[in-house]
C-alpha cells in the first residue's frame, strides 16, 4: 500500500537535512521536491535518482492556489498507485507551506499511512543569525500579506515576523514579486502601530555554504527602497519595553512591587 512522508531539507545545502528525512528520501520509490534551486535538486537527485522536481508547476500565468492544489494531486495520485513516496520541501515542510499539509490531510481521510517530519525553517536560521531568543519577549509571525489584509493585532512588546514580505499585498497570487506601491502601502499600514523610524530587519539566510546571510537594518520608512525576493524575512524588534501588567500579577496574589 501506498504513503507519504512530507520531509524538511533545512535551508542550506546539504547540511541542515536530518538523518532521518535523508533516510526517507534515500528509501522512497519517488521522490518529489519542492527545493530553493538546481544545486540542491541535483543533490537530492543523488540521494535518490527518483526524483521529480515540483518547482516546474509554477508559472507567472495562474494562481499559486492552483499550483499548489496540482502539487498536492501529484502527490495523492503517486501514493494511491501504491508508491511509497516523499515529499521534500525545503525549510520545514509544514511551516509557511500549504501543500504538505493539505496532502497528507487527503491522504489519511482516504486511510494511507501520510505524515511529517520536521526540518530547520527559515525562521530557525533567523534566531540563530539575528540572536533572537523567541522566548526572550515572545515572538509573532504572519504571512505579510495575511497580516494587512486580515483582523489581527501586534504585540508591540514582542517580535514580529512577517514572512513572505518579497509577496506582500501581492494579491493576485500570480506574481513572484511585490511592487513599490504595495510595499509603500504596508508601510503606511505599519505606521498604525510602529513609527517610521522603527528599525526593522531585512534576513535571507544562505542557501549554498558559500552565500553569506542578508541582514539589513534599517527604518520602517526604508522599505520600499529595498530589494526584496522570494526569500526575504521582515524582523520587526519589540517597540517597547517589557513591563509587569498588575492585572496578570494580581491572579497570583502579586504587585508589581513585590514580584520586582
Ligand atoms: N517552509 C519554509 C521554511 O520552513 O522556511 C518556508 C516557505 S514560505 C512559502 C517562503 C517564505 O519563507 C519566504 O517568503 C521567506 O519569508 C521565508 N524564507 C524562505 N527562505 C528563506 C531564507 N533563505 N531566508 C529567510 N527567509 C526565508
Amino acid at each position: 500500500k501506498g504513503s507519504l512522508v512530507c520531509v524538511g531539507t533545512g535551508i542550506q545545502l546539504a547540511g541542515q537535512i536530518t538523518l532521518i528525512a535523508k533516510s526517507y528520501i534515500e528509501e522512497a520509490d519517488i521522490v518529489f521536491g519542492v527545493l530553493p534551486d538546481p544545486v540542491a535538486e541535483s543533490w537530492i537527485s543523488e540521494l535518490n535518482s527518483n526524483f521529480v522536481s515540483l518547482q516546474n508547476l509554477y508559472s507567472e500565468d495562474r494562481s499559486r492556489k492552483e499550483t499548489y492544489k496540482d502539487m498536492v494531486s501529484t502527490i495523492v495520485k503517486e501514493v494511491k498507485s501504491g508508491k511509497k513516496v516523499v515529499g521534500a520541501f525545503y525549510g520545514h515542510p509544514g511551516v509557511f507551506a500549504w501543500a504538505p499539509h493539505e496532502a497528507i490531510r487527503q491522504l489519511r481521510a482516504l486511510g494511507y499511512e501520510a505524515f511529517m517530519e520536521p526540518g530547520i525553517s527559515a525562521e530557525d536560521c533567523l534566531f540563530a543569525d539575528l540572536g533572537i531568543d523567541p522566548g526572550a519577549r515572545g515572538c509573532q509571525g504572519y504571512e505579510a500579506t495575511q497580516l494587512l489584509f486580515y483582523k489581527h493585532s501586534l504585540d508591540l512588546y514582542s517580535y514580529v515576523i512577517l514572512w513572505q514580505i518579497g509577496l506582500a499585498g501581492e494579491w493576485t497570487l500570480q506574481s513572484f514579486s511585490t511592487s513599490r506601491s504595495n510595499l509603500e502601502k504596508t508601510v503606511s499600514y505599519l505606521t498604525r502601530w510602529y513609527p517610521l523610524s522603527h528599525e526593522v530587519i531585512i534576513y535571507e539566510a544562505p542557501f549554498l555554504p558559500t552565500q553569506e546571510a542578508r541582514i539589513e537594518r534599517f527604518p520602517l520608512s526604508s522599505l520600499p527602497d529595498k530589494e526584496l525576493n522570494m526569500s526575504s524575512t521582515m524582523v520587526i524588534p519589540p517597540l517597547y519595553e517589557l513591563e509587569l501588567d498588575e492585572e496578570g500579577l494580581k491572579h497570583f496574589g502579586l504587585t508589581v512591587d513585590s514580584y520586582k
